[in-house]
Protein backbone atom coordinates (compact mmCIF):
# COMPACT_ATOMS: atom_id res chain seq x y z
CA UNK A 1 0.00 0.00 0.00
CA UNK A 2 1.22 3.08 -0.84
CA UNK A 3 -0.34 6.59 0.01
CA UNK A 4 -0.14 8.32 -2.84
CA UNK A 5 0.19 11.85 -0.98
CA UNK A 6 3.02 10.97 1.45
CA UNK A 7 5.03 9.10 -0.99
CA UNK A 8 5.15 11.24 -3.76
CA UNK A 9 4.40 14.15 -2.68
CA UNK A 10 2.99 16.13 -5.50
CA UNK A 11 4.57 14.12 -8.40
CA UNK A 12 1.83 13.60 -10.35
CA UNK A 13 4.03 12.31 -13.41
CA UNK A 14 5.41 9.34 -10.98
CA UNK A 15 1.51 8.86 -9.83
CA UNK A 16 0.53 8.48 -13.38
CA UNK A 17 3.11 6.31 -14.65
CA UNK A 18 2.35 3.83 -11.82
CA UNK A 19 -1.09 3.76 -13.08
CA UNK A 20 -0.35 3.30 -16.35
CA UNK A 21 2.07 0.68 -16.02
CA UNK A 22 -0.48 -1.40 -14.41
CA UNK A 23 -3.65 -0.62 -17.16
CA UNK A 24 -0.71 -1.93 -19.82
CA UNK A 25 -0.97 -5.23 -18.01
CA UNK A 26 -4.63 -5.24 -18.25
CA UNK A 27 -5.44 -3.86 -21.68
CA UNK A 28 -4.26 -4.61 -25.18
CA UNK A 29 -1.48 -2.53 -26.34
CA UNK A 30 -3.34 -1.16 -29.47
CA UNK A 31 -6.42 0.01 -26.95
CA UNK A 32 -3.72 1.86 -24.70
CA UNK A 33 -1.89 3.96 -27.21
CA UNK A 34 -5.01 4.92 -28.52
CA UNK A 35 -6.50 6.39 -25.12
CA UNK A 36 -3.81 6.69 -22.55
CA UNK A 37 -1.19 7.45 -24.05
CA UNK A 38 -2.20 10.87 -25.10
CA UNK A 39 -3.80 11.94 -21.47
CA UNK A 40 -0.97 14.05 -19.79
CA UNK A 41 -1.19 14.64 -15.94
CA UNK A 42 -1.12 18.24 -14.72
CA UNK A 43 -0.92 18.13 -11.38
CA UNK A 44 -1.66 15.57 -8.23
CA UNK A 45 -3.11 18.02 -5.21
CA UNK A 46 -5.33 16.57 -1.95
CA UNK A 47 -5.91 13.29 -3.83
CA UNK A 48 -7.00 15.07 -6.96
CA UNK A 49 -5.10 14.31 -10.10
CA UNK A 50 -5.71 16.80 -13.20
CA UNK A 51 -5.32 14.41 -16.71
CA UNK A 52 -5.49 17.00 -19.32
CA UNK A 53 -7.34 14.90 -22.44
CA UNK A 54 -7.18 16.20 -25.83
CA UNK A 55 -11.13 16.01 -26.20
CA UNK A 56 -14.69 15.18 -24.72
CA UNK A 57 -14.86 12.02 -26.50
CA UNK A 58 -11.95 10.35 -24.78
CA UNK A 59 -13.49 11.17 -21.83
CA UNK A 60 -16.72 9.47 -22.24
CA UNK A 61 -14.89 6.70 -24.15
CA UNK A 62 -12.53 6.18 -21.10
CA UNK A 63 -15.62 6.71 -18.86
CA UNK A 64 -17.91 4.28 -21.22
CA UNK A 65 -14.92 1.53 -21.55
CA UNK A 66 -12.51 1.81 -19.05
CA UNK A 67 -13.35 3.30 -16.17
CA UNK A 68 -13.34 0.00 -14.25
CA UNK A 69 -9.87 -0.70 -15.72
CA UNK A 70 -8.46 2.89 -14.36
CA UNK A 71 -10.06 2.16 -10.88
CA UNK A 72 -8.69 -1.57 -10.63
CA UNK A 73 -5.21 -0.04 -11.70
CA UNK A 74 -5.38 2.70 -8.94
CA UNK A 75 -6.33 0.88 -5.94
CA UNK A 76 -3.93 -1.84 -7.20
CA UNK A 77 -0.91 0.85 -7.32
CA UNK A 78 -2.61 3.20 -4.71
CA UNK A 79 -4.34 1.18 -2.46
CA UNK A 80 -6.83 3.72 -1.93
CA UNK A 81 -9.08 5.70 -4.42
CA UNK A 82 -8.32 9.24 -5.66
CA UNK A 83 -10.11 11.18 -7.69
CA UNK A 84 -9.45 12.19 -11.44
CA UNK A 85 -9.96 15.20 -12.73
CA UNK A 86 -10.39 15.44 -16.97
CA UNK A 87 -9.33 18.71 -18.29
CA UNK A 88 -10.59 19.23 -21.64
CA UNK A 89 -7.41 20.61 -23.67
CA UNK A 90 -8.95 23.78 -24.32
CA UNK A 91 -5.91 25.03 -26.84
CA UNK A 92 -7.98 22.98 -29.38
CA UNK A 93 -10.82 24.60 -31.58
CA UNK A 94 -13.83 23.18 -30.26
CA UNK A 95 -16.52 25.03 -28.59
CA UNK A 96 -18.77 22.86 -27.65
CA UNK A 97 -15.33 21.49 -25.35
CA UNK A 98 -14.60 24.55 -23.58
CA UNK A 99 -17.96 24.64 -22.35
CA UNK A 100 -18.22 21.25 -21.20
CA UNK A 101 -14.46 22.16 -19.63
CA UNK A 102 -12.86 20.20 -16.40
CA UNK A 103 -14.45 18.59 -13.28
CA UNK A 104 -15.31 14.89 -14.42
CA UNK A 105 -14.56 12.29 -12.52
CA UNK A 106 -14.41 8.29 -12.92
CA UNK A 107 -13.13 7.30 -9.63
CA UNK A 108 -15.78 8.60 -7.28
CA UNK A 109 -17.57 5.68 -5.22
CA UNK A 110 -19.95 5.75 -2.52
CA UNK A 111 -18.03 4.17 0.60
CA UNK A 112 -15.85 7.44 -0.48
CA UNK A 113 -17.99 10.30 -1.09
CA UNK A 114 -21.55 9.51 0.72
CA UNK A 115 -24.63 9.10 -0.70
CA UNK A 116 -25.82 11.08 -4.45
CA UNK A 117 -26.75 14.81 -2.71
CA UNK A 118 -25.54 16.39 -5.65
CA UNK A 119 -27.50 15.73 -9.18
CA UNK A 120 -23.74 16.04 -11.35
CA UNK A 121 -25.63 16.49 -14.24
CA UNK A 122 -23.13 15.92 -17.93
CA UNK A 123 -23.37 19.61 -19.34
CA UNK A 124 -23.28 18.14 -22.87
CA UNK A 125 -26.70 16.46 -22.77
CA UNK A 126 -29.26 19.03 -23.73
CA UNK A 127 -32.36 19.52 -25.42
CA UNK A 128 -30.26 21.15 -28.58
CA UNK A 129 -27.83 18.37 -28.68
CA UNK A 130 -30.56 15.64 -28.96
CA UNK A 131 -30.93 15.26 -32.66
CA UNK A 132 -34.59 14.46 -33.52
CA UNK A 133 -36.07 12.25 -35.41
CA UNK A 134 -39.38 10.34 -35.63
CA UNK A 135 -37.93 7.79 -33.43
CA UNK A 136 -37.51 10.23 -30.41
CA UNK A 137 -39.90 13.21 -31.42
CA UNK A 138 -42.35 12.16 -28.86
CA UNK A 139 -40.29 11.25 -26.37
CA UNK A 140 -38.06 14.64 -26.97
CA UNK A 141 -41.50 16.41 -26.72
CA UNK A 142 -42.76 15.30 -23.73
CA UNK A 143 -39.39 16.09 -21.84
CA UNK A 144 -39.95 19.29 -22.74
CA UNK A 145 -42.33 20.50 -21.82
CA UNK A 146 -42.38 19.19 -18.43
CA UNK A 147 -38.56 20.69 -18.32
CA UNK A 148 -40.59 24.24 -18.75
CA UNK A 149 -42.75 23.28 -15.72
CA UNK A 150 -41.78 20.66 -13.22
CA UNK A 151 -44.40 18.74 -11.60
CA UNK A 152 -47.14 20.90 -13.49
CA UNK A 153 -47.90 19.06 -16.53
CA UNK A 154 -49.85 15.87 -16.79
CA UNK A 155 -46.58 14.16 -17.69
CA UNK A 156 -45.52 13.03 -14.01
CA UNK A 157 -44.24 10.45 -14.03
CA UNK A 158 -42.60 10.36 -17.84
CA UNK A 159 -41.30 7.01 -18.17
CA UNK A 160 -38.94 7.07 -21.04
CA UNK A 161 -38.20 3.41 -22.12
CA UNK A 162 -36.25 1.79 -25.00
CA UNK A 163 -32.83 -0.05 -26.19
CA UNK A 164 -29.27 0.82 -24.63
CA UNK A 165 -27.89 3.54 -26.47
CA UNK A 166 -30.54 5.04 -27.50
CA UNK A 167 -30.08 8.52 -25.71
CA UNK A 168 -32.66 7.32 -22.47
CA UNK A 169 -29.60 9.34 -20.22
CA UNK A 170 -29.38 12.30 -22.48
CA UNK A 171 -32.76 13.16 -22.36
CA UNK A 172 -33.02 12.87 -18.70
CA UNK A 173 -30.69 15.03 -17.77
CA UNK A 174 -31.11 17.40 -20.64
CA UNK A 175 -34.50 17.85 -18.50
CA UNK A 176 -32.03 18.47 -15.03
CA UNK A 177 -29.98 20.56 -17.29
CA UNK A 178 -32.94 22.80 -18.53
CA UNK A 179 -34.75 22.61 -14.87
CA UNK A 180 -31.86 23.77 -13.22
CA UNK A 181 -30.13 26.74 -15.90
CA UNK A 182 -33.63 28.18 -15.60
CA UNK A 183 -34.56 27.75 -12.04
CA UNK A 184 -37.70 25.93 -12.65
CA UNK A 185 -36.71 23.99 -9.45
CA UNK A 186 -35.19 23.94 -6.47
CA UNK A 187 -33.44 20.27 -6.27
CA UNK A 188 -32.93 18.28 -8.92
CA UNK A 189 -31.84 15.11 -8.38
CA UNK A 190 -30.33 12.96 -11.29
CA UNK A 191 -29.22 9.31 -9.98
CA UNK A 192 -29.01 6.07 -11.56
CA UNK A 193 -31.14 3.61 -9.70
CA UNK A 194 -27.90 1.35 -8.99
CA UNK A 195 -26.98 4.49 -7.10
CA UNK A 196 -30.09 4.43 -5.26
CA UNK A 197 -30.07 0.75 -4.18
CA UNK A 198 -26.55 1.30 -2.84
CA UNK A 199 -27.59 4.10 -0.98
CA UNK A 200 -30.77 2.93 0.10
CA UNK A 201 -28.36 -0.39 1.63
CA UNK A 202 -25.73 1.69 3.25
CA UNK A 203 -28.93 3.65 4.94
CA UNK A 204 -30.18 0.53 6.33
CA UNK A 205 -26.37 -0.98 7.06
CA UNK A 206 -25.32 2.62 9.23
CA UNK A 207 -28.63 3.12 10.71
CA UNK A 208 -28.77 5.91 8.89
CA UNK A 209 -32.44 5.94 7.11
CA UNK A 210 -33.32 9.32 7.47
CA UNK A 211 -30.46 10.52 5.64
CA UNK A 212 -31.64 8.47 2.92
CA UNK A 213 -35.22 9.90 2.89
CA UNK A 214 -33.55 13.43 3.69
CA UNK A 215 -32.37 13.35 0.56
CA UNK A 216 -34.24 11.40 -1.60
CA UNK A 217 -37.65 12.51 -0.19
CA UNK A 218 -36.22 15.92 -0.69
CA UNK A 219 -36.01 16.25 -4.43
CA UNK A 220 -38.37 18.38 -6.85
CA UNK A 221 -36.94 16.68 -9.53
CA UNK A 222 -36.21 13.37 -9.50
CA UNK A 223 -34.50 11.71 -12.10
CA UNK A 224 -34.04 7.94 -11.75
CA UNK A 225 -32.07 6.00 -14.42
CA UNK A 226 -32.41 2.48 -15.52
CA UNK A 227 -35.04 1.23 -13.00
CA UNK A 228 -34.93 -2.24 -14.31
CA UNK A 229 -32.42 -2.40 -11.92
CA UNK A 230 -34.44 -3.04 -9.15
CA UNK A 231 -36.05 -6.17 -10.81
CA UNK A 232 -35.92 -9.06 -7.84
CA UNK A 233 -34.98 -7.06 -5.73
CA UNK A 234 -38.11 -6.21 -3.38
CA UNK A 235 -37.03 -4.44 -0.54
CA UNK A 236 -35.50 -1.56 -3.06
CA UNK A 237 -38.70 -1.54 -4.85
CA UNK A 238 -40.71 -1.11 -1.46
CA UNK A 239 -38.55 1.54 -0.58
CA UNK A 240 -39.28 3.09 -4.22
CA UNK A 241 -42.40 2.58 -3.62
CA UNK A 242 -42.78 4.88 -0.99
CA UNK A 243 -40.25 7.44 -2.49
CA UNK A 244 -42.86 7.31 -5.66
CA UNK A 245 -45.72 8.02 -3.27
CA UNK A 246 -44.13 11.09 -0.69
CA UNK A 247 -42.89 12.77 -3.98
CA UNK A 248 -45.70 12.31 -6.71
CA UNK A 249 -48.40 13.35 -3.38
CA UNK A 250 -46.30 17.03 -2.70
CA UNK A 251 -46.72 17.54 -6.55
CA UNK A 252 -43.01 16.38 -7.29
CA UNK A 253 -42.02 15.90 -10.92
CA UNK A 254 -40.51 12.32 -11.35
CA UNK A 255 -38.74 10.91 -14.50
CA UNK A 256 -37.73 7.60 -15.20
CA UNK A 257 -36.07 5.37 -17.68
CA UNK A 258 -35.96 2.09 -18.22
CA UNK A 259 -34.39 -0.47 -21.06
CA UNK A 260 -37.99 -2.30 -21.70
CA UNK A 261 -41.72 -1.30 -21.60
CA UNK A 262 -43.10 -1.21 -17.86
CA UNK A 263 -44.70 -4.91 -18.82
CA UNK A 264 -41.92 -6.28 -19.10
CA UNK A 265 -40.27 -5.49 -15.57
CA UNK A 266 -39.97 -8.65 -14.28
CA UNK A 267 -40.66 -9.50 -10.65
CA UNK A 268 -41.73 -5.88 -10.67
CA UNK A 269 -44.53 -5.50 -8.21
CA UNK A 270 -47.71 -4.68 -9.92
CA UNK A 271 -48.58 -1.52 -7.96
CA UNK A 272 -45.02 -0.10 -8.99
CA UNK A 273 -45.58 -1.11 -12.70
CA UNK A 274 -48.78 0.69 -12.88
CA UNK A 275 -47.44 3.74 -11.13
CA UNK A 276 -44.66 3.92 -13.76
CA UNK A 277 -47.82 4.05 -16.15
CA UNK A 278 -50.04 7.07 -14.19
CA UNK A 279 -48.55 9.84 -16.06
CA UNK A 280 -46.90 9.63 -19.78
CA UNK A 281 -45.13 6.30 -21.28
CA UNK A 282 -42.89 7.46 -24.22
CA UNK A 283 -40.72 5.19 -26.29
CA UNK A 284 -37.38 5.63 -27.70
CA UNK A 285 -36.94 3.52 -31.15
CA UNK A 286 -34.04 2.63 -32.92
CA UNK A 287 -32.97 5.92 -35.10
CA UNK A 288 -34.02 5.64 -39.22
CA UNK A 289 -31.16 6.69 -41.61
CA UNK A 290 -32.09 10.41 -41.86
CA UNK A 291 -31.80 10.77 -37.89
CA UNK A 292 -28.53 8.41 -38.08
CA UNK A 293 -27.00 10.66 -40.77
CA UNK A 294 -28.13 14.06 -38.76
CA UNK A 295 -26.77 12.36 -35.64
CA UNK A 296 -23.11 11.78 -37.40
CA UNK A 297 -23.13 14.75 -38.86
CA UNK A 298 -23.98 16.51 -35.59
CA UNK A 299 -21.30 15.13 -33.78
CA UNK A 300 -18.57 15.87 -36.28
CA UNK A 301 -19.61 19.44 -36.52
CA UNK A 302 -19.40 19.44 -32.38
CA UNK A 303 -15.87 17.64 -32.77
CA UNK A 304 -14.77 20.13 -36.36
CA UNK A 305 -13.73 16.87 -37.83
CA UNK A 306 -14.22 17.21 -41.80
CA UNK A 307 -16.32 14.17 -42.35
CA UNK A 308 -17.24 13.94 -45.73
CA UNK A 309 -20.94 13.16 -47.35
CA UNK A 310 -19.98 9.72 -48.47
CA UNK A 311 -18.16 8.40 -45.30
CA UNK A 312 -21.19 9.85 -43.24
CA UNK A 313 -23.27 8.00 -45.74
CA UNK A 314 -21.23 5.09 -45.45
CA UNK A 315 -21.66 4.74 -41.61
CA UNK A 316 -25.40 5.55 -41.64
CA UNK A 317 -26.03 2.82 -43.63
CA UNK A 318 -24.03 0.19 -41.49
CA UNK A 319 -24.35 1.77 -38.12
CA UNK A 320 -27.55 0.78 -37.45
CA UNK A 321 -28.20 -0.51 -33.70
CA UNK A 322 -27.81 2.54 -31.74
CA UNK A 323 -26.73 5.82 -31.51
CA UNK A 324 -23.77 5.12 -28.90
CA UNK A 325 -22.50 2.74 -31.96
CA UNK A 326 -22.76 5.68 -34.31
CA UNK A 327 -20.64 7.61 -31.83
CA UNK A 328 -18.15 5.04 -31.36
CA UNK A 329 -17.72 4.19 -35.03
CA UNK A 330 -16.54 8.50 -35.22
CA UNK A 331 -14.76 8.13 -32.06
CA UNK A 332 -12.82 5.23 -33.27
CA UNK A 333 -11.90 7.04 -36.48
CA UNK A 334 -10.97 9.61 -34.98
CA UNK A 335 -8.51 8.55 -32.37
CA UNK A 336 -6.65 6.88 -35.36
CA UNK A 337 -6.56 9.51 -37.78
CA UNK A 338 -5.28 11.67 -34.95
CA UNK A 339 -2.83 9.00 -33.55
CA UNK A 340 -1.10 8.30 -37.21
CA UNK A 341 -1.96 11.19 -38.63
CA UNK A 342 -4.06 10.35 -41.77
CA UNK A 343 -7.04 12.09 -43.00
CA UNK A 344 -10.59 10.78 -42.17
CA UNK A 345 -11.07 8.24 -45.36
CA UNK A 346 -13.27 5.63 -46.40
CA UNK A 347 -10.58 2.88 -44.97
CA UNK A 348 -10.90 4.48 -41.77
CA UNK A 349 -14.72 4.14 -41.90
CA UNK A 350 -14.24 0.72 -43.05
CA UNK A 351 -11.62 -0.21 -39.84
CA UNK A 352 -14.16 1.36 -37.48
CA UNK A 353 -17.35 -0.43 -38.56
CA UNK A 354 -15.25 -3.82 -38.62
CA UNK A 355 -14.25 -2.41 -35.13
CA UNK A 356 -17.12 -2.43 -33.85
CA UNK A 357 -17.96 -6.28 -35.13
CA UNK A 358 -19.92 -5.49 -37.53
CA UNK A 359 -20.00 -6.94 -41.26
CA UNK A 360 -18.34 -3.99 -44.29
CA UNK A 361 -19.66 -4.43 -47.27
CA UNK A 362 -18.91 -1.65 -49.45
CA UNK A 363 -21.56 0.14 -51.83
CA UNK A 364 -21.57 -1.41 -54.80
CA UNK A 365 -22.40 0.54 -58.53
CA UNK A 366 -25.00 -0.93 -60.17
CA UNK A 367 -22.86 -1.46 -62.96
CA UNK A 368 -21.10 -3.77 -60.85
CA UNK A 369 -24.12 -5.50 -59.87
CA UNK A 370 -25.26 -6.18 -63.48
CA UNK A 371 -22.12 -7.83 -64.18
CA UNK A 372 -22.46 -10.50 -61.53
CA UNK A 373 -25.73 -10.67 -62.31
CA UNK A 374 -25.76 -10.75 -66.08
CA UNK A 375 -22.32 -13.02 -65.66
CA UNK A 376 -24.07 -15.96 -63.52
CA UNK A 377 -27.18 -15.86 -65.99
CA UNK A 378 -25.25 -15.68 -69.12
CA UNK A 379 -26.86 -12.76 -70.62
CA UNK A 380 -24.69 -10.03 -71.51
CA UNK A 381 -24.55 -6.86 -69.00
CA UNK A 382 -25.75 -4.59 -72.18
CA UNK A 383 -29.26 -6.15 -72.48
CA UNK A 384 -30.22 -5.02 -69.03
CA UNK A 385 -29.48 -1.46 -69.93
CA UNK A 386 -31.62 -2.12 -73.40
CA UNK A 387 -34.94 -2.11 -74.10
CA UNK A 388 -35.32 -5.36 -75.22
CA UNK A 389 -38.09 -7.50 -74.01
CA UNK A 390 -37.44 -11.17 -74.23
CA UNK A 391 -38.04 -12.91 -70.94
CA UNK A 392 -34.68 -14.47 -70.15
CA UNK A 393 -33.27 -10.60 -69.91
CA UNK A 394 -36.27 -9.39 -68.33
CA UNK A 395 -35.73 -11.71 -65.50
CA UNK A 396 -32.11 -10.77 -65.17
CA UNK A 397 -32.82 -7.37 -65.39
CA UNK A 398 -35.64 -7.27 -62.63
CA UNK A 399 -33.04 -9.48 -60.73
CA UNK A 400 -30.39 -7.23 -60.89
CA UNK A 401 -33.10 -4.20 -59.67
CA UNK A 402 -34.00 -6.03 -56.83
CA UNK A 403 -30.30 -6.12 -55.47
CA UNK A 404 -29.52 -2.85 -56.55
CA UNK A 405 -32.60 -1.59 -54.32
CA UNK A 406 -30.24 -3.68 -51.80
CA UNK A 407 -27.12 -3.11 -52.54
CA UNK A 408 -26.69 0.49 -53.04
CA UNK A 409 -28.24 3.63 -51.78
CA UNK A 410 -29.55 4.66 -55.05
CA UNK A 411 -33.13 6.37 -55.07
CA UNK A 412 -35.37 4.17 -57.39
CA UNK A 413 -35.44 6.84 -59.47
CA UNK A 414 -31.84 6.93 -60.41
CA UNK A 415 -31.71 3.27 -60.11
CA UNK A 416 -34.20 3.11 -63.44
CA UNK A 417 -31.73 5.90 -65.06
CA UNK A 418 -28.84 2.72 -65.00
CA UNK A 419 -31.42 0.30 -66.46
CA UNK A 420 -31.61 2.18 -70.23
CA UNK A 421 -33.85 5.09 -68.48
CA UNK A 422 -36.55 3.28 -66.69
CA UNK A 423 -39.24 5.00 -64.16
CA UNK A 424 -38.89 4.03 -60.42
CA UNK A 425 -42.51 2.78 -61.15
CA UNK A 426 -40.75 0.09 -63.30
CA UNK A 427 -38.20 -0.71 -60.64
CA UNK A 428 -40.77 -1.18 -57.79
CA UNK A 429 -42.37 -3.70 -59.93
CA UNK A 430 -39.39 -5.54 -60.76
CA UNK A 431 -38.84 -5.77 -57.03
CA UNK A 432 -42.35 -7.16 -55.91
CA UNK A 433 -42.69 -9.32 -59.40
CA UNK A 434 -38.97 -11.25 -57.64
CA UNK A 435 -40.46 -11.07 -54.45
CA UNK A 436 -43.22 -13.29 -55.70
CA UNK A 437 -41.29 -15.60 -57.56
CA UNK A 438 -38.95 -16.37 -55.10
CA UNK A 439 -41.69 -17.48 -52.97
CA UNK A 440 -43.04 -19.84 -55.15
CA UNK A 441 -40.16 -21.24 -56.95
CA UNK A 442 -37.48 -22.33 -54.37
CA UNK A 443 -34.82 -22.65 -57.14
CA UNK A 444 -34.62 -18.78 -58.01
CA UNK A 445 -34.80 -18.19 -54.70
CA UNK A 446 -31.58 -19.99 -54.09
CA UNK A 447 -30.25 -18.07 -57.21
CA UNK A 448 -30.74 -14.75 -55.55
CA UNK A 449 -29.55 -16.42 -52.61
CA UNK A 450 -26.13 -17.29 -54.24
CA UNK A 451 -26.56 -13.51 -56.17
CA UNK A 452 -26.32 -12.31 -52.84
CA UNK A 453 -23.35 -14.14 -51.78
CA UNK A 454 -21.44 -13.17 -54.78
CA UNK A 455 -21.84 -9.56 -54.37
CA UNK A 456 -21.20 -9.78 -50.65
CA UNK A 457 -18.27 -11.51 -51.00
CA UNK A 458 -17.28 -8.79 -53.98
CA UNK A 459 -17.68 -6.07 -52.24
CA UNK A 460 -16.11 -7.00 -48.54
P1 LIG B 1 -29.09 5.18 -23.05
O1 LIG B 1 -29.13 5.88 -21.74
O2 LIG B 1 -30.45 5.01 -23.68
O3 LIG B 1 -28.33 3.90 -23.03
P2 LIG B 1 -27.49 7.46 -23.81
O4 LIG B 1 -28.39 8.57 -23.41
O5 LIG B 1 -26.35 7.17 -22.92
O6 LIG B 1 -28.31 6.12 -24.08
O7 LIG B 1 -26.98 7.75 -25.29
C1 LIG B 1 -25.79 7.18 -25.83
C2 LIG B 1 -25.01 8.26 -26.56
O8 LIG B 1 -25.73 8.65 -27.71
C3 LIG B 1 -24.84 9.52 -25.72
O9 LIG B 1 -23.56 10.04 -25.97
C4 LIG B 1 -25.90 10.46 -26.25
O10 LIG B 1 -25.49 11.81 -26.13
C5 LIG B 1 -26.00 10.04 -27.69
N1 LIG B 1 -27.36 10.22 -28.23
C6 LIG B 1 -28.41 9.39 -28.08
N2 LIG B 1 -29.49 9.85 -28.74
C7 LIG B 1 -29.10 11.01 -29.33
C8 LIG B 1 -29.75 11.96 -30.17
N3 LIG B 1 -31.04 11.80 -30.54
N4 LIG B 1 -29.03 13.01 -30.59
C9 LIG B 1 -27.74 13.16 -30.23
N5 LIG B 1 -27.08 12.31 -29.46
C10 LIG B 1 -27.74 11.23 -29.01
MG1 LIG C 1 -28.39 5.30 -19.90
Amino acid sequence: MIDPASQFGEDHETIWRLITDKLQEEIPRQSYLTWFKPLEPLSFTDRVLILKIPSRFYYDWIESHYSDHLKRAISATLGQEIEIVYDIDSSKPSPSVSRALKVQETTRSPSFRGMAENSRLNPRYRFDSFIEGDCNRFARAAAMSLADAPGRTPFNPLLIYGGSGLGKTHLMQAIGNHVEENGFARKVLYVTSEQFTTDFIKSIQTRRSESFSRIYRNADVLLLDDVQFFMAKDKTQEEFFHTFNSLHQAGKQLVFSSDRSPNDLESFDERLISRLQWGLVAELRLPEYETRLAILKNFASDEKIELPDDIAHFLAIHVTDNVRSLQSALIHMLAQSSLIGRRITMELARDAIKNLGKQVFREMTVEQIQDVVARTLGVPADLLRSKTRKREVVFARQVAMHLAIEFTRLTLKAIGLHFGGRDHATVIHARDNIEQIIKRDHKKAELLADLRHKLELASL
